[in-house]
């Protein structure tokens, strides 16, 4: 199959040339999965399609008092397994496309770690660092306005993704509640443990990266790892890997990339989070974003955006293992050529789980208005990331596919089960 060979059935979608090439690659890997379990091709075309995609305008006021319109985005793409489950975007790149791609990914991983959800993403055309914190709740509240039709704990639960944090879905948990008329925590996760936020949610997803990575290396005592982007999954995957015994030579955020021969990486984060990122970092080389991603390491961590890894840079890419933080970090170009190196990748629907997995535990905690303990969602979260990957590595193993393949086997093949099982109506 070429990289082209994919269906057009979300050919009315039309984004950007990244939010393009997202969503080209969702379908590529859906098409290989959807060969390889052998669908029909009505089955695809399900598949291939969101259930509801919503496009708002959101008026926003700025500090100024001029008006400003931006676009938002949300997108459920499917609903057979359980309500929509997906972060929300603030990023001035984001479009439709980018969210469609993404709220596939979202499908595929829920079902692949066996929580009852099916896939959505929300995002927001804006870049939250050139507005002020009463311009970026506006923005915020005036977007869970408009998408609230769509959203609730039974419908679709939002949680934090690229730009967004706990203080965004404090926001959208209120301003849904107020309209509601009483307090609903269930309707966003990853929000503040005050407002019914679960411990352990704030480094989930990187606590499960540092879990697969972990896995696959065997022992990582010594390893030498680079991480890209350093925000809420990159810095605390450094972190984890780190406390793991791993050696954390580079990380890298927008604004700068740096090397040591051994990063301290609290220092890194602490002074990160002084200075608003890594640049100026004094205890450390300055480096290009290329070289981090070209470094000689064991472990590379993608954990910024999407297209990080493509046809361009993956012949310099000298990592023995990529785990990837990010969604959609590597291209099917990449991926073919990484797997000709014999580059083993982790894949993102696999290695990021970990964010949804105590979304999911904090849902059901909200449910039940009741609260575990930091180490019950812990070992929750680690029997269902590592049962996850052993499923993974086994498909792959007995039927000598990669692990993206198998992810991606195992989570389109659960939904397609549960479609057949569901039937269709009327
Ligand atoms: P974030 O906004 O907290 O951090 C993103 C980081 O990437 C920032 O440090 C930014 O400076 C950096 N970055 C952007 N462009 C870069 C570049 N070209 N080179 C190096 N660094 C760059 O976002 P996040 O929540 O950490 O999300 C990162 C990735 O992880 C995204 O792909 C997201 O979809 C995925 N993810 C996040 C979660 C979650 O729980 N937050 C869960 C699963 C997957």
């Amino acid at each position: 199959m070429t990289i082209t060979d994919f269906p057009t059935t979300t050919s009315g979608i039309r984004g950007g040339v990244a939010g393009q090439q997202a969503l080209d690659a969702a379908q590529f890997q859906l098409a290989e999965a959807v060969r390889f379990l052998g669908l029909d091709d009505g089955l695809h075309r399900m598949l291939a399609t969101p259930r509801r995609s919503l496009t708002v305008s959101v008026p926003v006021r700025r500090e100024d008092g001029r008006m400003e319109v931006v676009q938002g985005y949300r997108v459920q793409h499917n609903l057979s397994r359980g309500p929509a489950k997906g972060g929300i975007r603030f990023h001035p790149d984001t479009d439709l496309a980018e969210v469609t791609a993404l709220a596939m990914w979202m499908t595929w991983k829920c079902a692949l770690v066996g929580i009852p959800y099916g896939g959505a993403k929300g995002g927001v055309a804006v870049n939250p660092d050139q507005l002020t914190v009463r311009e970026l709740e506006r923005v915020t509240r005036r977007y869970a306005n408009e998408i609230q039709p769509l959203i609730g704990p039974e419908k679709d639960i939002p949680a934090p993704d690229v730009g967004t944090d706990e203080q965004t879905m404090a926001w959208i948990m209120d301003t849904y509640s107020v309209n509601a008329g009483y307090s609903v925590p269930g309707v966003v996760t990853g929000k503040p443990t005050l407002l019914g936020g679960s411990l352990g949610r704030a480094g989930a997803t990187s606590r499960g990266v540092q879990i697969v990575a972990s896995a696959a290396l065997g022992d990582p005592a010594g390893r030498t790892v680079a991480v890209q982007g350093f925000g809420k999954v990159g810095a605390l995957a450094a972190q984890y890997l780190a406390d793991a015994g791993c050696r954390v030579v580079a990380v890298s955020d927008a604004s700068a990339a740096i090397c040591a021969e051994r990063l301290d990486v609290a220092d890194v984060r602490a002074w990160a989070a002084e200075h608003g990122g890594l640049l100026g970092y004094p205890r450390a080389d300055a480096i290009s974003h290329d070289e981090l991603i070209e470094m000689d390491v064991d472990v590379l961590v993608p954990a910024a955006l999407e297209g990080a890894l493509t046809g361009a840079n993956a012949r310099r890419v000298r990592a023995r293992l990529i785990v990837e933080g990010a969604n959609g970090p590597t291209s099917p170009e990449a991926d073919l050529i990484l797997a000709d190196q014999g580059t083993t990748i982790v894949p993102d629907i696999l290695a990021n789980a970990g964010g949804v997995i105590v979304s999911y535990l904090e849902w059901v905690q909200n449910t039940q208005a009741y609260s575990w303990s930091a180490d019950e969602v812990e070992v929750k979260l680690r029997d269902l990331m590592e049962g996850a990957f052993r499923e993974v590595r086994t498909l792959s193993a007995d039927r000598g596919i990669s692990l993206r393949q198998a992810a991606h086997a195992i989570g389109v093949g659960r939904v397609a089960e549960a479609h057949r099982l569901r039937g269709l109506y009327p």
